[in-house]
């Protein structure tokens, strides 16, 4: 396994001048150096995406559409060592890595074929009036670490088909699978179309203030987008923000029980609970509260957690150390508020960043494990008997992502889940999500939307072309 990792800038892999340890979150030891970008490297990457810009690749759209063909292909071809990488930096199992990456493939493949929007307004004799999409520049890619491929590939699939060009850089926690898939793109990349540096939270910074950015694609914590909106406010740069969320979901009197808990209860873990919209807080009837917590605290006990490279590990560690002491005292302060712990409750007494999934109940709002986002293996869940104190509960907070209701009315659900501030509402699921289908946060949980023409018109700015005819 490689363990020196370059910056890809104008088409060169470039080697760092400094460097910082990555952490395998399995064991809790460094096992790879990643390269820290300085401002030089930051500049020659802005210089070389501005050049691209302005070159052919912003005008060429066949070039464009065979370019993401050929990264697919490339990417695609890489999934297994790359998965690795996402593994051993991340801690999801082997198998949801490599699926990751895989999946990125497929996402920069559907790029290529999906129509960038036109709309004829007018046409008579008179005049034709067009409303085209033009790309904005080079593009800041800013990711955090819970994804760190997928995040990235859903900038720079719509980025790059409308005629943009990109910096990416990745989180400092998860930064290798991103360089190691800039290495995979180059031969398949114009030079300075595609930069990716690795680089702390300062050089994201940077890059938020570079004047040569048009576009800011944020995907991470609330307080950081705020700082990056405020960032780009001098220069009014566009920004799209994917940011935190603290999912509800809320489960009705006429459920089975053992039915919704298992899909309920990956719908909290799956990736250790470090997903945007995994649930958050759940919101049970009084009915079917008492079974469905005691499922739900019976998979918690059965499940394997472990390294994610052990083939039969279902839940790999928490990413990094202070996500990992979070989770904690989040679960000690719901302790000290009086909750009740019912399944899990402590780490694994081995290295690595081990918490097993955390049952939690006994609190409710004004508790931090239920008004914060957890973004971990702790999940709290509390009874109900009115759906509209729920669904009060359930919308009382800045976040506003995903949320969901669990009954065997679809209808009635669907409407319940109308009334759920928030950017997706599920009915009998939580987390699904497509390409082709509009994502992103209402309130504090972003501001723009990623995926299909929706988030290809995020990388476009309309432009109306008025002819007279003569
Ligand atoms: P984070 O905000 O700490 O970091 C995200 C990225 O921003 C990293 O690359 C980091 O280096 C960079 N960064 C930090 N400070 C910066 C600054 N001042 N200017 C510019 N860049 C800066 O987030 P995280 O801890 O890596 O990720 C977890 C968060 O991401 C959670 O809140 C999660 O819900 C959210 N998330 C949201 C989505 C979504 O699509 N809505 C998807 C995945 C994760």
């Amino acid at each position: 396994m490689e363990t020196t990792f370059s910056h890809l800038i104008d088409g060169e892999l470039v080697a760092g001048r400094q460097h910082f340890d990555v952490i395998n979150p399995a064991t809790g030891a460094p096992f790879a150096r990643c390269p820290d970008a300085t401002r030089q490297d930051l500049e020659r990457a802005m210089i070389a995406a501005a050049r691209a810009f302005a070159g052919e690749w912003s005008r060429d759209e066949a070039l464009r559409r065979r370019t993401l063909v050929h990264m697919s292909e490339a990417l695609g071809a890489q999934a297994d060592e790359i998965g690795r990488l996402v593994c051993l930096e991340q801690g999801k199992p082997l198998a949801q890595a490599v699926g990751e990456v895989k999946g990125a493939a497929q996402i920069l493949r559907l790029y290529a074929d999906e129509p960038i929007p036109r709309d004829l307004l007018r046409e008579d004799e008179k005049a034709r009036v067009t409303l085209v999409r033009k790309p904005l520049g080079p593009v800041a890619a800013i990711t955090p670490w819970n994804y760190p491929v997928a995040t990235l590939v859903m900038k720079l699939g719509p980025a790059l088909l409308t005629g943009n060009t990109v910096v990416a850089k990745p989180s400092p926690f998860t930064p290798l699978s991103s360089l190691a898939l800039g290495a995979a793109l180059r031969a398949a990349v114009p030079k300075g179309v595609v930069n990716v540096l690795g680089g702390s939270d300062e050089v994201g910074a940077w890059m938020t203030a570079h004047p040569a950015v048009r576009k800011i694609s944020f995907t991470g914590s609330v307080p950081t987008g705020k700082k990056i909106m405020r960032a780009a406010a001098d220069d009014l740069k566009r920004v799209t923000l994917e940011l935190g969320g603290n999912d509800p979901a809320i489960v009705l009197s006429d459920v089975d029980p053992a039915r919704v808990a298992p899909k309920l209860f990956w719908g909290a873990f799956t990736n250790s609970g470090q997903v945007c919209v995994a649930i958050k807080r759940l919101y049970v009837h009084e009915d079917v509260y008492r079974p469905v917590l005691d499922a739900l605290a019976q998979l918690a006990k059965q499940v394997k957690v472990g390294d994610g490279l052990q083939p039969d590990t279902q839940l790999g560690p928490i990413n990094n150390r202070p996500q990992f002491n979070r989770v904690q005292e989040l679960v000690e302060d719901a302790r000290r508020a009086g909750g009740t712990v019912v399944a899990g409750g402590a780490p694994l007494p081995t290295p690595g960043y081990f918490y097993p999934p955390t049952i939690v109940t006994d609190v409710g709002e004004g508790v931090r494990l239920v008004d914060e986002e957890q973004f971990g293996t702790a999940l709290p869940v509390i009874p109900y008997r009115d759906l509209d104190d729920a669904l009060a509960q359930a919308n009382r907070t800045h976040y506003g992502l995903g949320g969901s209701v669990w009954t065997t009315d679809v209808a009635r659900g669907e409407e319940i889940a109308q009334r759920l501030e928030c950017g997706t509402a599920w009915v009998n699921q939580h987390m699904s999500m497509s390409a082709k289908v509009p994502f992103g946060g209402v309130k504090w949980s972003g501001l723009g939307r990623e995926n299909g023409r929706w988030g290809i018109e995020e990388f476009c700015e309309l432009q109306v072309v008025n002819a007279a005819k003569v």
